[in-house]
C-alpha cells in the first residue's frame, strides 16, 4: 500500500457526462471517444470500460494501445489514428478487428499487397491544411478506388484534422472544411473532421463521426475560458492531489528552493507538498500559480523540484497532512497550464508513473 499521499482521482461519472454532452451537440453523428495516451493520463482501460455501454467506438494512436483495450475485453470499434507502422501489424490489426487510418503511400501499398483473413475497415486521411499526415486532396479518388478493389478492405471512411479549431471562427478552419467538402462532393462515404474544439464551435464540421478527446476529460480545448458555448458544462475528470508534509516559518529576505527564485518579502509560512515534476506537475509553473490547500486557494512560491513543491500558507488555515489540490474542481488544469506556458493536454498526458490513478 503506497503511503506517499499523492494520487490522481479519476471521476468516471464526469467522463460519461462529458461524452453524453458531445453526443448531444452532434446528435446525428457517431462518436469515437479519443482515449490515446492512456486516455490523456486518465487510464485508458478504466475509461473505455466506463464508456463501453454507450460509446460508438474508441480512437487510439497505435496498435499497442488498442491491444491493451482488447486484452481487457473491450469489444467496441477501435480506430488506430496513425494506422500501422509496418506491414506485419496488419494481420494483428485484422485479428483484433481494428479500423486503421491510411495516411501515406507506404501504408496504402502494405494494405494493397496484404492477404488478410478478415478484411479491414480503412479510414483515408486527407491533408486539408494541417500538413502533417494525410493524402493531398487531389489523390483522394485514386486512393479510394484502389482500396475499393482490394480484398483486404471491408469498408472505407475519410477523415481530416483541423489545425486551428481551438481559435473559434478562425478562417483557416472554414478553409479546411471547404477543401474537405469540395474533395468529397457527390461521394458517399463516412466523414469525420471534428476534434473537441470543432465540435464545440463549428456545426459544419460534425460529419458522420466526431472525435472528441480533451472535452471528455472535462477540459476546454480553448485557451480563453469564456469561449465555451452557453449551457456547455464540462465536468473535470481528474483531481490531482497530495498533502502537506512540512511547514516552515521564514523571515523576510529568505529564499525558497533551487535557485532561490522566490524570496520572502514578509514573514512567510511555507507549505511543502509531496509532488514534483517527476509526477507531472510542470517545473515551469510560475510563482503565483494557484493551488488549493484544505479547500483554500493559495499560490505556488519557488521553483518546483522533482518530488516536492512549495506554496504560500501565509494567512491560510493549514497543518501537516492537509490535502493539497494541484488541479481538479477548485483549480482548473487549464489555469495551471497557462501559468506554465503550456496547454492542459500536455499536463494530463504527462502524469507520471508514480501517480496512482484512483478510479471512482
Ligand atoms: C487527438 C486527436 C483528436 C482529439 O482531439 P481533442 O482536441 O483532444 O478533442 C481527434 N482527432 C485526431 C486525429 C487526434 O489525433
Amino acid at each position: 500500500m503506497p503511503h506517499r499521499p499523492l494520487r490522481a482521482r479519476i471521476h468516471l461519472e464526469a467522463i460519461r457526462h462529458n461524452y453524453r454532452l458531445a453526443k448531444q451537440i452532434a446528435p446525428a453523428a457517431r462518436a469515437l471517444a479519443v482515449i490515446k495516451a492512456n486516455a490523456y493520463g486518465h487510464g485508458a482501460v478504466a475509461v473505455a470500460r466506463a464508456l463501453a455501454s454507450e460509446a460508438d467506438g474508441f480512437a487510439v494512436s497505435c496498435l499497442e494501445e488498442a491491444l491493451e483495450l482488447r486484452d481487457s475485453g473491450i469489444q467496441a470499434p477501435i480506430l488506430l489514428l496513425e494506422g500501422v507502422f509496418a506491414p506485419d501489424e496488419l494481420a494483428l490489426a485484422a485479428r483484433l478487428d481494428l479500423a486503421i487510418v491510411i495516411h501515406s503511400r507506404p501504408q496504402l501499398r502494405w494494405v494493397l499487397e496484404s492477404r488478410l483473413d478478415q478484411p479491414l475497415n480503412c479510414w483515408i486521411k486527407l491533408d486539408t491544411g494541417m500538413h502533417r499526415l494525410g493524402f493531398a486532396p487531389e489523390d483522394f479518388l485514386e486512393v479510394a478506388a484502389r482500396l475499393k478493389g482490394c480484398p483486404s478492405v471491408r469498408a472505407q471512411a475519410v477523415m481530416t484534422h483541423l489545425a486551428r479549431a481551438d481559435e473559434p471562427a478562425h478562417p483557416y478552419t472554414a478553409h479546411q472544411i471547404a477543401i474537405f467538402d469540395q474533395t468529397l462532393a457527390g461521394i458517399r462515404i463516412d466523414r469525420s473532421l471534428a476534434n473537441s474544439a470543432a465540435l464545440l464551435t463549428e456545426p459544419r464540421a460534425q460529419g458522420d463521426w466526431i472525435r472528441p478527446g480533451i472535452m471528455l476529460y472535462g477540459v476546454s480545448p480553448f485557451v480563453e475560458p469564456q469561449v465555451l458555448p452557453d449551457g456547455i458544462r464540462l465536468h473535470p475528470a481528474m483531481t490531482l492531489e497530495s498533502a502537506l508534509i512540512a511547514i516552515k516559518e521564514l523571515a523576510p529576505g529568505e529564499p525558497i528552493g533551487y535557485g532561490g527564485r522566490f524570496v520572502c518579502e514578509r514573514p512567510t509560512r511555507v507549505g511543502i507538498a509531496a509532488i514534483g515534476y517527476a509526477d507531472g506537475y510542470p517545473r515551469h509553473a510560475a510563482d503565483g500559480t494557484p493551488i488549493a490547500v484544505a479547500g483554500q486557494l493559495t499560490r505556488l512560491i519557488g521553483r518546483v523540484s522533482m518530488d516536492l513543491l512549495t506554496l504560500d500558507l501565509t494567512g491560510i488555515e493549514a497543518q501537516i497532512g492537509d490535502r493539497v489540490e494541484l488541479w481538479g474542481k477548485q483549480v482548473s488544469v487549464g489555469t495551471v497550464a497557462a501559468a506554465s506556458e503550456t496547454i492542459a493536454y500536455e499536463l494530463l498526458a504527462g502524469i507520471g508513473r508514480r501517480v496512482p490513478l484512483i478510479h471512482e
